[in-house]
């Protein structure tokens, strides 16, 4: 029998009543199936335990913390195969340790490089459904480690993987990955099939159904995912490689970012290596920098410098900037109130024009655009962030994703 591997997200299994549609949703599974099946804490709990280690202490130890923080997933675990027992299957729970499923790296952010197959190939040849806890694993000391929050999307695609399995649905509280949010846009339309560079593309850009970690290991290790909801049997999105999609569309989806600021430097010395004494300290200190634009200057020897940083980050840009010896400006000015917004579509690479296209649109609209950047298939574009419906909606009829 083939094997498909399920994997449950932490409003799927987010109350009793839940837990109970999602035995069915396995049952159903399993008159065709072998059946693996990953899962979150339920909703809220991860978080919890998060403040619980807050509480304690600011500096709460990293190894403590993920033997904490991976405990939710034990819950919903037994929870499941618990009420798989009472409907009369052979279902248990499993640990990462138990299995094991082995991971490397820093904990917090372990990534899994090993699964061993024979403890839940042997439970499969007899009939059992496995359900294991998502998001956790074990390091070379034999400690328990986690692989970064939303992780238990790269355990399913990994067991995907080292289960050679027919496919890998993931169940959350969407049906699908859409063409732009649907909370913030009416029209917005189901995608029936992206491919994994687009979907890595709008998860890296603020589209929040998946993880964008996993979505590269399933990239990586060629592993079709279907996104549906537990909540309805609609039809999900089907996420795959290039080659298996026919599209007509330029653009697949459009996305915006929530947490950005822009950091402008004035008058900077325009000289070599002065970017380079701006972006070092940054980089040694974990800054993550997206967009950068450099004017040229006016004059020959002064210039202003923008780019954009994760919001949370801007204190520290702020002192590291202000404390930098190496460079001189007029002024250093900052804003919160900016938004990303980005499409993205692979039929952007065989079309020209995209870029003016998106432009006018926004024009149209009175949208000023602060800062760009491109990849071979997306552009984004910094905006206020009172503009964001606006610049979505109108984007959104310009390339004909409302049908
Ligand atoms: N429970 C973990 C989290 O909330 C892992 C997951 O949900 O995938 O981050
Ligand atoms: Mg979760």
């Amino acid at each position: 029998m083939k094997i498909i591997v399920l994997k449950f997200g932490g409003t799927s299994v987010g109350t009793t009543d839940r837990i109970k549609k999602v035995a069915k949703i396995i049952a159903k599974y399993k008159k065709k199936y072998n059946v693996i099946v990953l899962s979150s804490a339920m909703s809220g709990v991860t978080n919890n335990l998060i403040n619980l280690s807050k509480k304690i202490s600011k500096n709460f130890s990293d190894s403590e913390y993920d033997v904490l923080v991976s405990s939710g997933e034990q819950m919903s675990c037994a929870l499941i195969s618990g009420e798989l027992i009472n409907k009369g299957f052979n279902s248990r729970s499993w640990m990462s340790w138990q299995i094991p499923i082995n991971t490397e790296g820093k904990y917090k952010f372990s990534r899994i490089n090993k699964i061993n197959k024979s403890k839940i190939v042997s439970y499969l040849k007899k009939g059992g459904i496995p359900i294991i806890t998502g998001f956790q694993g074990i390091n070379n000391k034999n400690r328990i480690t986690t692989i970064g929050r939303g992780g238990t999307d790269a355990s399913a695609i990994m067991f995907a993987k080292f289960f050679n399995a027919e496919k890998c649905i993931i169940y959350t509280d969407v049906d699908g990955v859409y063409s732009t949010d649907p909370n913030k846009l009416k029209s917005a339309q189901k995608i029936k099939v992206i491919s994994y560079e687009e979907m890595l593309e709008m998860a890296s850009l603020g589209a929040k159904v998946m993880q964008p970690h996993s979505i590269q290991d399933a990239r990586l290790n060629r592993v079709d995912i279907e996104v549906k909801s537990s909540f309805t049997d609609n039809k999900g999105t089907l996420i795959t490689k290039r080659k298996n999609i026919i599209n007509n569309k330029i653009i697949t989806g459009i996305t915006n970012t929530t947490s950005d600021a822009k950091v402008s430097l004035l008058g900077v010395r325009d000289k070599p290596g002065i970017a380079a004494s701006i972006f070092k300290p940054l980089s040694e200190n974990s800054i993550n920098v997206d967009m950068v634009v450099q004017n040229i200057s006016a004059n020959g020897n002064e210039t202003d410098l923008t780019f954009t940083i994760k919001s949370d980050d801007l204190s520290k840009t702020k002192k590291i900037v202000l404390q930098n010896k190496k460079i001189k400006f007029r002024d250093l000015i900052f804003d919160k109130n900016v938004s990303k917004v980005s499409i993205i579509g692979v039929g952007m690479v065989t079309t020209p024009g995209v870029t003016y296209r998106m432009f006018q649109s926004l024009a149209k609209q009175k949208i000023n655009i602060q800062v760009i950047s491109t990849s071979e298939i997306k552009i984004s574009v910094l905006i206020d962030k009172k503009n964001v419906k606006k610049a979505i909606s109108s984007l959104h009829k310009e390339f004909k994703l409302n049908k």
